[in-house]
């Protein structure tokens, strides 16, 4: 049985997460205030059992290659694992721990600030308080769309797409889904599924993703998707920013072809394609769906908690391989 006792945090966490590493194993961490280099990541790494990263550390072949021997295992501090190799990690016996269901409802919480947010038009109508240009209330004003009562198509109905589709119900919204695999009655709880995203687009007044960026999803909301939209539609993206062609959504956003878009996910983060800091009808965040104090610390937990069953020899809930 193997020790996970000696812990190097390689990502930035704020204190109360920190603290949790250190107490427990005494962990050393990254002080340097900014993302590690690869060459950084392995030095920091050497003599260690566990290494926290989170999405922006990329662990892909080389870095697993470069890996000391002495790690066994690679906690991330996200769902997500696109930045990860986990192929080549399972080739070297390395195990990997995430931070599954502690962050759906923060997440879900965004994912309804983004529809609302891009629904109502908050880009502009915060831009008129900000700058002092509102002229007063008019019945003409910032004339939006309801969420109340629409459609919501679901990309990816998994713990965080069923988060979303509870509170959707709230909203009296209908939701339809779209995975590869239809879920049982007692999970879909009346949502309707759809055997394919072309479907799902002709059902969506709202298009939220909320699927993981693998290869079967990179770029699938393209310009065949999106032209399946009604007019009046808003896409939303909780997941990755890479599932989404940037150049169809600008485009359809640009001519009318759909409504808005709330986007907390971009590809290529943070150099993001410059036409979304500057279209009214999108509502951009800077990736903050997990990002709440009460989340960020039971993340933390979650992989301390792994790593502690490691050790005991059992298999984490969190364990991914
Ligand atoms: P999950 O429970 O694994 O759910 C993913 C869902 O996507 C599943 O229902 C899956 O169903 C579906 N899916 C996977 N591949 C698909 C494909 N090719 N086509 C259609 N559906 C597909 O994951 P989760 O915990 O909800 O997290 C989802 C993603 O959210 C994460 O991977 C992460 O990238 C992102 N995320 C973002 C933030 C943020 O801050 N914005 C925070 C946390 C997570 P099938 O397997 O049946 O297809």
């Amino acid at each position: 049985m193997h020790n996970y006792s000696r812990v190097y945090v390689a990502c930035r966490f704020p204190p109360e997460v920190l603290e949790l590493f250190v107490q427990r194993f005494g962990a050393s961490y990254n002080d340097t205030g900014r993302v590690l280099t690869s060459a950084e990541l392995v030095a920091n790494a050497q003599g260690m059992d566990a290494i926290i990263i989170t999405a922006t550390d990329r662990i892909d072949k080389n870095v697993v290659a470069q890996l000391p021997s002495s790690v066994k295992a690679i906690c991330t501090y996200s769902v997500g694992t696109d930045h990860i190799d986990l192929e080549a990690l399972r080739e070297q016996g390395i195990a990997v721990l995430s931070t599954p269901d502690v962050l759906n409802e923060s997440c879900a919480d965004a994912a309804l600030l983004l529809m609302l947010g891009a629904a109502r038009r908050v880009i502009e109508g915060a831009a008129l308080i900000r700058e002092g240009t509102w002229t007063g209330w008019s019945p003409q004003q910032l004339i939006g769309h309801d969420v109340w009562g629409k459609r919501l198509g679901i990309l990816g109905m998994g713990r965080i797409g069923r988060a979303i589709a509870t509170r959707a119900r709230g909203f009296n919204m209908q939701i339809h889904y779209h995975n590869r695999s239809r879920l049982a009655a007692d999970i879909e709880t009346g949502a309707r599924y759809h055997d394919s995203l072309e479907a799902l687009a002709t059902h969506s007044d709202f298009l939220c993703i909320a699927c993981p960026a693998s290869q079967s999803t990179r770029g699938i909301v393209n310009a065949n998707i999106i032209s399946r939209l009604p007019a009046h539609a808003i896409v939303c993206n909780i997941s990755r920013g890479d599932i989404v062609q940037d150049e169809d959504l600008i485009q359809a956003l640009q001519s009318g072809a759909i409504a808005a878009a709330g986007l907390d996910v971009f590809a290529g983060e943070p150099d993001i394609h410059p036409a979304y800091r500057t279209m009214p009808n999108v509502f951009g965040l800077p990736h903050i769906g997990s990002s709440t104090l009460d989340t960020r610390i039971a993340m933390g937990e979650i992989l301390c908690t792994g790593l502690e069953a490691l050790s005991a020899g059992a298999k984490p809930i969190n364990q991914v391989c």
